[in-house]
């Protein structure tokens, strides 16, 4: 008799020992992914439960507004949620919380509530955790209104564009395509007059984006909620030329293992030099791409430009923006890329003027651009100069209009002492024939700014009236090949 008694007391210890146990496992884990911290009229909800697999019993998703519930979620309801199982006991649910899809939503703060629970010992026990999320519900689009007048853009070109975006919290800028071009605060272009919700943005329609690429500016806040204005008047096509560079040994042994050596981040085969330049050509051409953009970012918000940019005097021109070109070596296609710059030769080591007032983002080398300087004029607009045999200033360095920078040189993929010169709008190469071009930067900026009601005109051109053309007289063509990059 005491034995029995003995291991009933032994089986209630043990019971006892594993429903404590039980009891202390790991509740659901939960995570409300998005939104972030506001709904406007559309938003999705995102939620994460992770729990053994198959253990899960409920999860439950509320959102709590003015002492009201609405349920937008539960494993018996699921509504128009979608469930997807990421494995690991891994649980994600995706559903639509703005206004359009939520009506009882009002304007205000609102909190999503998330509720778990699982099964633990064989279902004996259940474990429950809660997650909230308070998140500020914005239902009144921003808008935005375009100011400036008789906006056109070319094919490979840039244009600017005075706009007001409300409220004063939100995000804007040109949208070309999926591109954006952020605004910046129309004061820092010499518009004063207190209205901080004026901006000044400027944009490319990119040499390989259709003509037909949608151009917008928008204004977006934080909620997601968004509003756009069409403004462009109209879209010049622009030929690109096409041509041949020529690839020997030669050139191979000076220029690719220099590049290679400089670019420890790509990996190429010491012993195949026309691999090797394949890999210069794309992989470091790409990454270089990406530091530009990268460099450009930290533009300043003013103006730092006054009127039109200057051109290496006297030179060649050797090859122009966006040429297609045909890379041949012993007489077979072996690589296309387009040149995005001029390529502008005199004399061998030539003193390289700064084309225009402004600050110095990178003065080193810089992949297949070689030695480099890449100037900051502000506002996103800068300006780089490729294949220097050496460099007069630093990063950080403030630079005049006709300041020497650096003398020319063939570093990097070049074929011969030449400078490689190129305009930039956020890092994205754009046609410099349009800087160079005293008439282009008095209509498509100098104007606007007047018109806006800049006391005195940042960029310091001439008034001229509007032209639906950008002329663009350009520099002196020559008809040999480029010389490289
Ligand atoms: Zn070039």
């Amino acid at each position: 008799m005491r034995w029995l008694l003995g291991l009933l007391v032994l089986c209630l210890v043990a019971v006892g020992g594993l429903w404590v146990a039980a009891g202390r496992g790991t509740p659901p884990a939960l995570e409300i992914t998005k939104p972030d911290r506001a709904v406007g009229q559309k938003a999705d909800l995102e939620v994460v439960a992770t729990s053994p697999a198959g253990t899960l019993t409920n999860l439950n998703i509320v959102l709590e507004q003015h002492g009201t519930e609405t349920a937008l979620f539960s494993l018996a309801d699921p509504q128009e949620a979608s469930v997807t199982d990421l494995g690991d006991g891994r649980t994600k649910v995706v559903r639509p919380i703005g206004k359009t899809a939520i009506p009882a939503l009002q304007e205000g703060p609102a909190t999503i509530v998330v509720s778990a629970t699982r099964k633990s010992l064989l279902g004996l026990r259940t474990l429950s955790s809660r997650a909230s999320r308070d998140v500020q519900v914005r239902l009144a689009p921003p808008a935005v209104a375009v100011l400036s007048t008789h906006h056109y853009i070319n094919h490979g070109g840039a244009e600017m564009v005075i706009y007001r975006a409300t409220p004063a919290d939100v995000t804007s800028g040109v949208r070309v395509g999926d591109i954006e071009y952020p605004g910046f605060p129309a004061v820092g272009a010499g518009i004063t007059g207190g209205d901080p919700n004026l901006k000044v943005a400027f944009f490319a329609l990119l040499h390989n984006q259709d003509l037909r690429t949608p151009i917008v500016a928008f204004a977006r806040d934080d909620a997601g909620n968004e509003a756009t204005a069409s403004f462009i008047d109209n879209v010049f096509e622009k030929p690109f030329k096409k041509s041949q560079i020529p690839i020997d040994d030669r050139f191979l042994q000076r220029v690719v293992p220099d590049i290679l050596a400089h670019s420890p981040e790509v990996s190429a085969p010491a012993d195949d030099l026309l691999k090797g330049f394949l890999v210069a050509n794309g992989e470091v051409r790409r990454l270089n791409a990406e530091k530009i953009t990268q460099l450009t970012a930290a533009t300043a918000p003013a103006l730092l430009f006054k009127g039109p940019f200057i051109q290496l005097g006297n030179s060649k021109v050797e090859a122009s923006f966006a040429d297609d070109r045909t890379y041949v070596y012993e007489g077979k296609a072996i690589d296309r890329q387009t040149h995005l710059g001029f390529d502008l030769a005199r004399t061998a080591h030539v003193e390289i003027l700064a084309a225009n007032d402004g600050k110095v983002l990178n003065a080193s080398w810089l992949g297949i651009y070689g030695n480099c300087v890449i100037i900051d004029h502000g506002m996103g607009i800068a300006s780089l100069y490729g294949h220097l045999s050496s460099i007069d200033v630093k990063v950080g360095d403030s630079v005049t209009r006709g300041q020497v920078i650096g003398r020319s040189g063939a570093t990097g993929m070049a074929g011969g002492d030449h400078l490689h010169f190129t305009m930039l709008v956020h890092g994205q190469p754009v046609n410099p024939v349009e800087w160079w071009d005293s008439h282009w930067i008095s209509d498509r900026i100098d104007r606007k700014l007047r018109e806006a009601g800049a006391s005195s005109v940042a960029t310091g051109g001439q008034p001229s009236r509007p032209s639906p053309r950008a002329t663009a007289g350009g520099p002196r063509r020559n008809k040999r090949a480029g010389r490289v990059q």
